[in-house]
């Protein structure tokens, strides 16, 4: 994700790296380039004007101020200009209510139905009774494709696949929630491919009829300019409450996260960042334009590996660790764990300093697939006692997974050595505090 973006940024700093000070012309010359670097993410022009001169006017006015490099201090700047301009701080949503009713907007397939099962499965974990509503009459897939989202995240559904009457659905599902003790209703709805009038009036009489809460705008973040002018859209009609920016683990060049706030002047509440059900990420402008400029975004993977942390599973591995018993189940589900975090090149761009180097590099969930399926071809007995596969077993094994045998030697090699590691760190008794602090 930004990945162009923070690559060309990342050239405009280091036109001023090693120079002693900021003047009219260093600065002149690197906003230029900072402007070119979001007109070509896709910033809207005049946003991208209005950015680049705030910045270029802070720069001017601190260069006595502070004695850091240049760089530096231009980084500080357009770090907190970039924050800024995505809204400065975050803004939940706003689930009161008896019940609270979210209704979801926006074009077919910009990820509504999808965005709707993860904030059901999000609210769901806040211990908030969740009824999702589904009143896209259109799209004959959508009301399944809402029950298959809504069984798998544990949320009950309300759908009457023989009406065709959205505003209809939407009142009914609101005194069905009122009798069954539902306390937030998400309410999905219909898009077209384009805006289109219809869909529109249909739109604005749903949200007339159950005077949400909050009425949240999903856009697709690969459509570029094309969000931004379909929000504005939308923003008249229905003056909505917050943006939701979906598809973000793309290709996208993010120039939809910077310009719609100051476009239509709407939060950005929330990011989707996959197709399952746990990418979905609060928006936090300050960690979102640290990652634009590669700086990392520590917060949110530290935030992502507590959700997805089973405590009685690390206190069991720690212990098996400790017994020195860690085999290729426990192997296992700790790759369960990671790849429960979300989609690993996301995870990888948040780490600082690392996105930039790591952005050619192809890595994904499947790169697990040969090492899972390796080790679902050893036997029982074989995983719970890793010392007793030799030679013919190896042979067996990479036979019934699809790899080689020197894939699967290599996957030994590596689990051998990481067992001599976690021995000698349980011996010396220092090592992972984290680990040794859950008893
Ligand atoms: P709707 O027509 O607005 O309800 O859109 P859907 O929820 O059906 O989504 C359209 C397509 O986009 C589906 O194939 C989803 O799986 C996919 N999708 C939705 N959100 C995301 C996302 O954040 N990332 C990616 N990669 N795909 C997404």
């Amino acid at each position: 994700m930004f990945e162009n973006l923070s690559t060309t940024l990342d050239r405009a700093f280091k036109t001023l790296k090693g120079q002693g000070r900021i003047t009219d012309i260093n600065v002149a010359a690197t906003v230029k380039e900072i402007r070119k670097a979001l007109v070509d993410a896709d910033v809207n022009y005049k946003v991208a004007k209005t950015v680049t001169d705030k910045i270029r006017d802070e720069a001017m006015g601190r260069k006595v101020l502070i004695a850091v490099e240049p760089g530096q201090l231009l980084v500080k700047i357009v770090h907190e200009e970039l924050t800024q301009l995505m809204g400065g701080r975050l803004q939940d949503i706003n689930v009161k209510g008896e019940p609270a009713v979210v209704l979801i907007a926006g074009l077919q397939g910009s990820g509504k139905t999808t965005f709707s099962g993860k904030l059901a499965n999000y609210l769901k974990k806040q211990n908030r009774n969740v009824l999702l509503a589904a009143c896209d009459i259109y799209r004959p897939a959508a009301i399944d494709q809402l029950k298959v989202l809504g069984q798998q995240v544990g949320v009950d559904v309300y759908a009457e696949p023989e009406n065709k009457n959205a505003v209809q659905i939407a009142r009914n599902a609101i005194q069905f929630a009122k009798a069954n003790n539902k306390k937030v209703v998400i309410v999905d709805t219909a898009g077209r491919l384009a805006v289109d009038e219809q869909m529109m009036r249909e739109i604005e009489e749903v949200k007339k009829a159950v005077q949400p809460t909050e009425t949240l705008f999903v856009v697709d973040s690969m459509t570029g300019q094309d969000a931004v002018n379909t929000a504005k859209t939308f923003n008249d009609r229905l003056n909505f409450d917050g943006v939701v920016l979906t598809k973000l683990d793309g290709d996208t060049r993010g120039g939809a996260a910077l310009s719609i706030r100051s476009v239509v002047d709407k939060p950005i509440k929330f990011i989707s960042t996959g197709e399952k059900m746990e990418a979905i990420d609060l928006f936090y402008p300050e960690r979102m334009a640290s990652r634009i400029l590669g700086m990392g975004d520590v917060l949110s993977l530290v935030e992502k590996a507590q959700q997805a942390f089973d405590e009685d599973e690390a206190r069991r591995i720690n212990q098996q660790i400790r017994k020195n018993q860690f085999n290729f189940d426990d192997f296992l589900s700790q790759l369960d764990q990671i790849k429960k975090m979300g989609n690993i090149k996301d995870l990888v761009s948040m780490i600082p300093g690392v996105s930039n180097m790591m952005k050619d590099v192809e890595i994904d969930d499947d790169a697990f697939t040969p090492i899972e399926a390796i080790i679902k071809s050893m036997t029982k007995k074989e995983r719970a006692n890793p010392d007793m596969i030799d030679g013919s077993r190896r042979q067996r094994i990479a036979k019934g997974s699809g790899t080689s045998i020197q894939q699967v030697n290599n996957l030994m090699k590596q689990f051998n050595d990481m067992r001599k590691m976690m021995r000698t760190m349980s011996k010396m008794g220092t090592g992972n505090e984290a680990l040794r602090n859950i008893k």
